[in-house]
């Protein structure tokens, strides 16, 4: 039995979706209590830390409101030269990195009186009123509503390699980290052969040099359209029936290209040169802790059950950000569908008499 006092709204996870979602209901004063996750050894190998994706970024160029590159310029033209002078000695310079808006965000959730937990929600029970959910740290809470915002991980080889390059090359982001220096002008490696990885290449060529997409197949899973958009693309060139053997590169310079094996003939191998290497082989939602009590989608994310709404197929149990969305993905499409969330949840709350 739960020694903790029965909450308004609980929300699990600490990405742009939850603070949202926790910023509008505390200024809803329903007293939220955010489960932002546990520093452990599991999260940081799974990339499931406090703060998610983000936090595994570097520079955010397309959160709108936070302009990157020497701002000083942007400055004196959004603003009279008085003003321009007072942000400019006050301001970030270089816009905002992925782990400063989320500390920003969830900083402001706090301001407004948010509480947060740093453990994880292991478990749930969720067929009776109200929920009950069970911490790492083996602590019950109960609440009448909860708000899952517990995102999606990036599905990585899982080679070290990889892991030791992370951030020095190794992205699973190409919108997020296409654009930065060591991209720019260079040869780029992309893994997969589903729409993720055409997209991901398409986008790519904007900025690389050439583009090579390695599949360990002879045929795209990505559909024709796409498939088709990047395979006319001159700067891209598929490496078919190759699967990535290593990522090379050193402490100093980063990723310097891939060691690609051959999966028709397993002797062959062959050295692609490459400043970048971007996993796009998946995402995987993070809802195990859900124990399948909430209906998702054939590919594992959580369905939305009402048209244009947060609402999952549990009464009092909402859906916001990269747990629920397998299509747009985006941070600020997170924190939108946070805020609808929040209102979706309120509102829910108040129908219920629990205001
Ligand atoms: P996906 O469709 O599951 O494709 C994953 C790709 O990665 C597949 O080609 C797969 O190879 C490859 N792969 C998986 N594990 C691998 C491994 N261990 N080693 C090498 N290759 C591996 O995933 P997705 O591309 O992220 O797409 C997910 C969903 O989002 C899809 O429904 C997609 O249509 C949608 N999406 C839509 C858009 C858009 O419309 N703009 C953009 C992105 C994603 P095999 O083909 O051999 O299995």
């Amino acid at each position: 039995m739960s020694d903790q006092p029965l909450r308004n709204v609980i929300i699990i996870g600490s990405g742009p979706a939850a603070w949202s979602a926790a910023i509008y209901t505390s200024r809803a004063n329903l007293q939220p209590l955010v489960f932002e996750g546990a520093f452990t050894e599991d999260n940081r190998l799974k990339g499931t830390l406090p703060l998610g994706q983000l936090a595994l970024t570097t520079e955010v160029e397309n959160f709108a409101g936070f302009p990157a590159g020497d701002l000083s310029g942007y400055y004196s033209t959004a603003f009279d030269e008085r003003k321009a002078a007072e942000i400019n000695s006050t301001h970030h310079k270089q816009g905002v990195s992925g782990p400063e808006l989320m500390e920003l965000m969830r900083q402001q959730a706090k301001n407004f009186g948010t509480e947060v937990i740093t453990d994880d929600i292991v478990s749930c029970q969720l067929g009776e009123k109200p929920f009950v959910l069970k911490s790492l740290s083996g602590k019950e809470y109960q609440a009448h509503a909860i708000i899952v915002a517990t995102g999606a991980r990036a599905n990585y080889l899982g080679l070290e390699s990889e892991e030791r390059f992370k951030n020095m090359g190794v992205s699973a982001c190409a919108v997020c980290d296409g654009a930065l220096p060591r991209f720019r002008n260079q040869p780029l490696v992309v893994v997969g052969g589903g729409d993720s990885a055409m997209e991901e290449a398409t986008f790519l060529t904007k900025f690389a040099s050439k583009v090579y997409i390695v599949h360990r197949r002879h045929e795209f899973r990505a559909s024709k359209v796409m498939a088709e958009r990047a395979l006319a693309n001159h700067k891209i060139e598929v490496k078919w029936n190759s699967v990535i053997d290593e990522v090379l590169g050193d402490e100093k310079k980063g990723v310097t290209g891939v060691r690609i094996r051959s999966t028709v003939d397993e002797s062959q191998t062959e050295e692609l040169d490459a400043t970048g290497y971007f996993a796009a082989i998946g995402h995987t939602p993070n809802t195990d802790f859900l124990g399948g009590q909430v209906e998702t989608k054939p590919n594992g994310y959580i369905k939305w059950t009402v048209p244009f709404r947060t609402n999952t197929n549990v009464e009092g149990v909402f859906a916001a950000g990269d747990v629920a969305d397998d299509n747009y993905k985006q941070a600020i499409t997170a924190a939108g569908s946070g805020c609808q969330a929040a209102l979706d949840a309120e509102r829910w709350l108040a129908s219920q008499g629990h205001e």
